[in-house]
């Protein structure tokens, strides 16, 4: 997760819309924080006209809401009635967001060699990250043999067929969940919805995946990542690097740290290996700037997964520039884009990969 350092207001839980104080004809920066999407989404944006910038706020703040339930892997909305179609292998139509999701994320599973798998719905469902935030849920590991089960039964995004808007996958075991990449989708719908209101300066940042338009009163807005080693504890050095941003970059970091449980001294984390049916090794974040925050979101997910070894190739693939890893045993690396752009605060010798 990353931290927008570049706030004119420091404290983070701002629920009105507030104004701070510009210099004189400079746009005026309002800020607003919704908690949608299963998140905390910080809105900036500058404008000079405050009703406009209320009812821009009010408008994606209503999108996403929508969004939520639309892409819900199990709730009602229409991706959830596509994963029970899917399981009674049923032929069916759903809705254009839907066989967007599908067939975007079809190109960039492939790219990612499998390892973005948005069809693993039913193994990312066996480990219960959901139940998170229930004070009284008790973490059990998944049972070996239904993981094996699963991975026997390896469902694809390339199992999915999609013909004259009619959807059908030929693997029973189908069963969508876009956790890593919904946001970045729902991200890009915003800015453009901001571009659509003539906003041409602001940030949008779901809980640390962020894309920003513009700048904000002529300064770049510059970003802190957090640094995963010390992620639970949100203090100044709990930043490992920074990033000024130009107009219409995306930002997106996947961490270990983001959702998980901790038992018998082990940490299961919510980015699960496709090849194994656990949590992926090796990695502790990655952060990935692209300007398309679809493509950003995926491809966090894929090379963290991909780890140490394999992420240039996956990203060479995915065609992403700018990418920083953390191993799992604190190795910090880069490629040459991201060590012209980042500003590390650490002593740790970067590697960097041309
Ligand atoms: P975050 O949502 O915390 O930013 P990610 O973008 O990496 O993190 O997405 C992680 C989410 O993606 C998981 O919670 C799960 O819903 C889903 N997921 C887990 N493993 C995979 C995978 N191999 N491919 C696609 N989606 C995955
Ligand atoms: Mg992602």
């Amino acid at each position: 997760m990353n931290l927008n350092l570049n706030f004119c207001l420091s404290v983070f839980f701002i629920l009105l819309l507030t104004a701070c104080q510009p210099s004189e004809k400079d746009p005026e920066l309002y800020q607003q924080q919704l908690f949608t999407f299963g998140t905390l989404v910080d809105i900036s944006l500058l404008s000079d006209d405050p009703e406009q910038a209320q009812q821009v706020i009010d408008e994606i703040s209503s999108e996403f809401d929508y969004l939520h339930t639309e892409w819900h892997p199990w709730k009602d909305g229409a991706l959830g009635q596509a994963n029970k179609r899917f399981s009674s292998s049923e032929t069916f139509i759903s809705s254009s967001s839907v066989i967007k999701l599908i067939q975007d994320s079809q190109l960039l599973s492939e790219k990612s060699n499998g390892l973005f798998n948005p069809a693993i719905g039913q193994l990312v469902k066996l480990w219960q990250f959901d139940q998170i935030e229930n004070e009284n849920y008790q973490f059990k590991l998944p049972e070996q043999k239904i993981i094996q089960r699963l991975l026997a039964q390896h469902p694809q995004m390339k199992d999915i067929l999609i013909q004259n808007e009619m959807i059908t996958s030929n693997n029973p075991a189908t069963s969508l969940d876009f956790g890593a990449f919904a946001k970045g989708v729902a991200i890009e719908k915003m800015i453009s919805l901001l571009k659509k209101h003539h906003i041409d300066n602001a940030l949008i940042n779901a809980g640390g995946d962020l894309k920003v338009l513009g700048s904000k009163n002529g300064k770049a807005w510059k970003i802190g990542i957090k640094n995963p080693a010390n992620a639970q504890n949100p203090t100044e050095k709990a930043i490992i690097a920074a990033i000024s941003l130009k107009d219409n970059e995306a930002l997106f970091t996947s961490g270990d740290y983001e959702r998980f449980f901790e038992f018998q001294g082990k940490r299961y984390h919510h980015i699960i290996d496709p090849r194994t049916g656990y949590p992926a090794t090796g990695t502790q974040s990655v952060t990935v700037l692209a300007e398309d925050a679809a493509l950003a979101d995926a491809a966090s997910t894929a090379l963290f997964i991909a780890g140490p070894e394999l992420w240039p190739e996956i990203a060479r693939k995915l065609g992403i520039l700018y990418v920083m890893l953390i191993s799992d045993s604190g190795e910090i690396f880069l490629t040459q884009t991201m060590a012209d752009r980042i500003e590390l605060f650490t002593d740790i010798k970067p590697i960097i990969i041309k």
